[in-house]
C-alpha cells in the first residue's frame, strides 16, 4: 500500500455476454486490487480478477439492495483512501441509468481520482440479440432511452407522453417491467397506435434470454402469460417487427437447453464454451475435483530418476500437467526428456504435450486404451522401461497390456480425482423443479459420482426428463451400471465428439 490515493474505474460490464466486456475493461479488472460488483455484472467477468483482489458484492435485485447506494460510495471511498485501484463494474454502461453519474460526482468530491470505461449497454444490446435494431433507415430516425421506473403517481414528471406517443422514435425503458401497464396506457392515451409493435427482453444477450413480442394492445396481456419478470428492456416502435426477419441469437440451435456440466471445474471450460456457443445454458455441478496425490513422493522420485526410463506414456491431460509441474519443481525442464519415446492417448492430450515442446511418438486413432496398445503392437517393448504417470485410480488394460509386451511398467500416481459434492442441494433442487435438460458425463467418475448424489429411491424419477448424454462406451458402460441408460453417446470420444453429438440429438428431433 502506499500514500496515493486509488483510482477508482466506472467500469461497464456490459449486458450479461461476458463477450461483450470492453478490452480496456477486462485490463483494468485485471489489475485493480478491489473489485465491486452488483447482480446486473456477468460473474464471469471475476474470473479475471487478480487472486487476491478483493471482490467486494454490492447487491441491487430488484431494490433489494444489499448496500445502500450511500454505503457504496463510502466503500469506494474508503478503499480509495487507502490506496488501492478499485474496478467498479455496473451493468452495461455505466452512464446509462446506471448512476455512474452521482458515482463520478461523489468521488470527485471527496478528491478521488476516477475514470470511466463506457460498456455496451442493455438498452442497445439486449434488442440487436432479440433481433431487433433500434434504428432503421426505413423505420425511425431517432431512438430514446426512457426510464420505466418513474412513479406513475408522481407529480412534477419529466416523462413526455406527448413527445413519445407523437414520435416515430423507437422507444426503450429500462426498469420498466412493473409499470408495464402504465406506459402502455400513457402512450395510447396520448395518441400512440395500439397496433404499434412492441417486444420485451429478459436476461438480454444470455443465455436465458426470453423475448415477449406483441402490440401496444397486446403485450400487457401477454407478458402476464409468459410470466415475465425483471429485468427486461421493453423496445416499442415498428422496428420491432423486424426480429420476425432478423432474430438470429435465439435460433441456435441448442438455444434454451439447460445443460449440466459435471467434469471438474479446471477441465469445464472447453465443453462449456463450446455449448454456450451453440446456444445452451450450461449449469457447472463439477462433481469430481483433479487434486495432487496425498503423496507425492513417488512421483517425484520417477522424475529424479527420469534417466531410468525408455518410455513416458499419457493418458490424460492431467497427467500431463501434474507430470511437467513436477519436473519444473525439481528444478529440470524438457531437456531431462531427450531421450525418452512419448506416447499420448488423444488429440487432447496431444495438444497439451506440443504446449510443452514435445511430440508425440506415438498416436492411437481412437482414444481408448485398447487403441494405444494397437498402437504399441508394431514396436519391441520387450525389456522397456514404461513410466506411465497418471490418476490414482485407473483401468488396468494398459499396464496389462504393455506387461504382457515385454515392458516393465512403472505406474505412478500423478493426481487424484476426487468426490466434489458442493452443489448437491443446487443440483437437486434444479432436478426437482424441471431446470435442466440434459446431463453430460465426460468420465466414469463424473457419472458414479453425478449419481451418489442422489437418492437411489429418486433417481430414476429425477431423471425422468433430462436427457443423458456419454463421452463413450466405457462411461455409458458405468451409467448403465448405476440405471441410466444414455440417450446420447458420442460417437468420437472427445469433448468436441460430445458436442456433435449432443448437437446431433437436438436438431434430430427439431
Ligand atoms: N446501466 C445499465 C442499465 C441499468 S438500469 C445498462 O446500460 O444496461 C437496470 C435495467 O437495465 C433493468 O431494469 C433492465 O431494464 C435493464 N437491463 C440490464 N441488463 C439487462 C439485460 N441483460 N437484459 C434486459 N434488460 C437489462
Amino acid at each position: 500500500m502506499t500514500d496515493k490515493t486509488g483510482k477508482v474505474y466506472l467500469i461497464g460490464a456490459g449486458p450479461g455476454d461476458p463477450g461483450l466486456l470492453t478490452i480496456k475493461a477486462k485490463e483494468c479488472i485485471e489489475n485493480a486490487d478491489v473489485v465491486v460488483y452488483d447482480y446486473l455484472a456477468s460473474p464471469f467477468l471475476l474470473d479475471y480478477a487478480k487472486k487476491d483482489a478483493q471482490v467486494i458484492y454490492v447487491g441491487k435485485k430488484g431494490g433489494d439492495h444489499t448496500l445502500t447506494q450511500d454505503k457504496i460510495n463510502l466503500l469506494l471511498v474508503d478503499k480509495a483512501r487507502q490506496g488501492f485501484d478499485i474496478a467498479r463494474l455496473k451493468g452495461g454502461d455505466p452512464f446509462v441509468f446506471g448512476r455512474g453519474g452521482e458515482e463520478a460526482q461523489m468521488l470527485l468530491g471527496h478528491g478521488v481520482p476516477y475514470e470511466v470505461i463506457p460498456g455496451v449497454t442493455s438498452a442497445i444490446a439486449a434488442p440487436a440479440y432479440a433481433g431487433i435494431p433500434v434504428t432503421h433507415r426505413d423505420h425511425t430516425s431517432f431512438v430514446s432511452f426512457i426510464t420505466g421506473h418513474e412513479d406513475p403517481t408522481k407529480k412534477d414528471t419529466s416523462m413526455q407522453w406527448d413527445v413519445y406517443a407523437k414520435s416515430n422514435a423507437t422507444l426503450v425503458f429500462l426498469m420498466g417491467v412493473k409499470n408495464l401497464e402504465n406506459i402502455v396506457k400513457n402512450l395510447v392515451e396520448h395518441g400512440k397506435a395500439m397496433d404499434t409493435p412492441v417486444a420485451l427482453v429478459r436476461w438480454g444477450t444470455t443465455a436465458r434470454q426470453q423475448t415477449v413480442t406483441g402490440t401496444l394492445e397486446t403485450i400487457v396481456e401477454r407478458v402476464k402469460e409468459a410470466e415475465l419478470k425483471s429485468p427486461a428492456i421493453i423496445v416499442i416502435g415498428h422496428v420491432v417487427s423486424l426480429r420476425d426477419e432478423l432474430a438470429w441469437f435465439d435460433k441456435r440451435p441448442l438455444f434454451g437447453k439447460r445443460i449440466v456440466i459435471t467434469r471438474a471445474r479446471a477441465q469445464a471450460s472447453d465443453l462449456v464454451s463450446n455449448l454456450t456457443k451453440l446456444g445452451a445454458q450450461c449449469i457447472e455441478i463439477p462433481t469430481i475435483q483433479i487434486a495432487p496425490p496425498k503423496d507425492s513422493g513417488p512421483l517425484k522420485e520417477s522424475v529424479n530418476n527420469i534417466n531410468n526410463y525408455d518410455w513416458l506414456v499419457f493418458t490424460s491431460v492431467n497427467g500431463v500437467e501434474f507430470f511437467f509441474n513436477t519436473l519444473f519443481d525439481t528444478g529440470k525442464d524438457v531437456r531431462a526428456l531427450g531421450h525418452l519415446k512419448i506416447a499420448c492417448i488423444g488429440p487432447v492430450t496431444k495438444k497439451r504435450l506440443k504446449e510443452y515442446g514435445i511430440i508425440s511418438d506415438i498416436l492411437p486413432e481412437t482414444y481408448r486404451a485398447e487403441s494405444v496398445i494397437d498402437a504399441f503392437s508394431g514396436i519391441d517393448m520387450t525389456n522397456k522401461r514404461v513410466l506411465l504417470p497418471r490418476a490414482k485410480v485407473a483401468r488396468t488394460v494398459l499396464p496389462e497390456e504393455l506387461t504382457k509386451m515385454g515392458a516393465k511398467v512403472h505406474e505412478v500416481t500423478a493426481y487424484e480425482t476426487r468426490l466434489f459434492t458442493s452443489k448437491k442441494e443446487e443440483l437437486i433442487s434444479l432436478l426437482e423443479n424441471n431446470e435442466i435438460d440434459a446431463v453430460t458425463f465426460t468420465s466414469s467418475s463424473t457419472v458414479s459420482n453425478f449419481m451418489s448424489q442422489l437418492e437411489p429411491k429418486d433417481a430414476k424419477l429425477l431423471l425422468k426428463n433430462v436427457v443423458t448424454a456419454s463421452i463413450g462406451p466405457i462411461t455409458s458402460k458405468t451409467a448403465r451400471s448405476l440405471g441410466i441408460e444414455p440417450d446420447i453417446e458420442a460417437e468420437e470420444f472427445t469433448i468436441q465428439g460430445l458436442t456433435d453429438s449432443l448437437l446431433a440429438y437436438y436438431e434430430s428431433r427439431q
